[in-house]
């Protein structure tokens, strides 16, 4: 049996991940969540998996809780979350809360012993050296739960990493795949929130529609999988059925395919190096699929691609700055504040004018996290 303790319970993985328990008790207990405001899910969830500590963002929803239900422990607040992250009993963590707020709980955690099953991937790209470097000397595992990076890992089971050629990770093109840059002028938050192949949270949807998620994620997989930048590269495939592949030396190239649902990539994680049937799971028909196809991936079009390989490269705090940067843009545009093209427009510019900080500690990836959103607000 496997203690889950599971950072944003309430979020479009969260939910998934409790669907994974749910399908299979006999293999997993639930014994702590994290939440934002979503009282009435939490609620539900308290009900049906009787988790024995749970954490809210507000206090006042935390005195609630602690009314309703005055058998549970409860937190709020980035201390909640911590608390969360290290409950005693449990063995691994879901992280799967939103932004750069989890990464001090998953530095806790790694601290602690506990396994982490990371889908936070703001986590890794402002301080993947502390966390990956925390990880290694607790002799803790990191599983990847993005579907891509899910991918990768399974493709290198029982292979030597010292023989990849590159990691190819595989981009669906979002939102607005087929339309030119002067047709993005004006467009939406529903247009855009309209991903073609995954129903996934907000933020996530915007980042696939600027391409900004795929440019998180070359720099998760560096993080993750300990390659420079020049061995990371994407392709556009519309379909999202490849969810990313590895080539080795010898020009072989091993994929992972399946239908997309990211159930798949989180029981990986939690069932790790054994698999379990996926409850309701659709399979996969080649036959009816009948075509895949892939693409070059076009840097002009999709800057926000570029902005993070460049961050990347340059390391130290920049891609901190590309990442809170980007929370605060995505968060403007979510509420009518910009335009679409702004996202992109107000990134750039609070990439160009910081002073790149090398090796920063914890303190200086959260100042410049904060300074950094004040940067964007300013701009505004
Ligand atoms: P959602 O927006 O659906 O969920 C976010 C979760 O985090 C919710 O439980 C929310 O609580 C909670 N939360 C947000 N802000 C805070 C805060 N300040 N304090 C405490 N809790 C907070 O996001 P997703 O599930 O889509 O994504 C979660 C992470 O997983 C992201 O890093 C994303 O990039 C990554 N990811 C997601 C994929 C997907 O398919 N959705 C795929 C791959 C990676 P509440 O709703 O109660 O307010
Ligand atoms: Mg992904």
């Amino acid at each position: 049996m496997k203690k889950i303790s599971l950072l944003g319970a309430t979020g479009s993985i969260g939910i998934q991940t409790l669907d994974i328990i749910r399908g299979h008790r006999d293999a997993f207990q639930l014994v702590a969540i994290s939440a934002g405001r979503n009282l009435d899910l939490v609620r539900k969830i308290i009900i049906e998996f009787k988790p024995e500590f749970v954490s809210v963002q507000e206090k006042a929803d935390g005195e609630t809780l602690r009314t309703e239900f005055p058998e549970l422990s409860i937190g709020f607040g980035i201390e909640g979350i911590e608390e969360a992250a290290i409950y005693p009993k449990a063995d691994i963590l879901v992280n799967a809360v939103l932004g750069s707020v989890g990464l001090s709980p998953t530095l806790r955690a790694i601290q602690a012993g506990k396994t982490i099953a990371i889908a936070n991937k703001e986590t890794l790209v402002t301080a993947g050296h502390l966390v990956m470097d925390a990880a290694r000397r607790h002799n803790v595992q990191v599983l990847p739960v993005d579907s891509e990076h899910s991918a990768i890992f399974q493709a290198l089971q029982g292979e030597n990493e010292k023989s990849i050629e590159q990691l190819i990770l595989t981009a669906s093109g979002g939102s607005f795949r087929d339309r030119t840059r002067e047709e993005l002028q004006g467009v939406t938050v529903s247009e855009a929130l309209n991903h073609p192949n995954w129903s996934m949270g907000a933020k996530i949807t915007i980042d696939s529609a600027t391409m900004m998620n795929k440019g998180l994620e070359v720099i998760e997989a560096h993080w993750l999988f300990a390659l420079p930048y020049e061995q990371i590269s994407v392709v556009l495939h519309k379909e999202s059925i490849i969810h990313s592949m590895v080539e080795f030396h010898d020009t072989s190239i091993i994929a992972q395919l399946g239908t997309p649902d990211m159930r798949v990539p989180i029981q990986y994680a939690l069932t790790y190096p054994d698999r379990l049937p996926l409850p309701s799971g659709n399979r996969l028909s080649l036959a009816q699929v009948g075509k895949l196809h892939f693409s070059e991936m076009d840097f002009e079009r999709f800057r926000c691609l570029k902005f993070a390989y460049d961050a990347g490269k340059t390391g130290g705090t920049m891609p901190t700055v590309l990442n809170a940067a980007n929370e605060a843009a995505v968060a403007a545009f979510l509420e009518g504040k910009i335009s679409f093209l702004q996202i992109e427009d107000l990134i750039e510019k609070v990439l160009e004018k910081h002073n790149v900080i090398m090796n920063p500690d914890l303190e200086t990836i959260q100042g410049v996290d904060e300074e950094t959103r004040k940067s964007v607000i300013s701009l505004i």
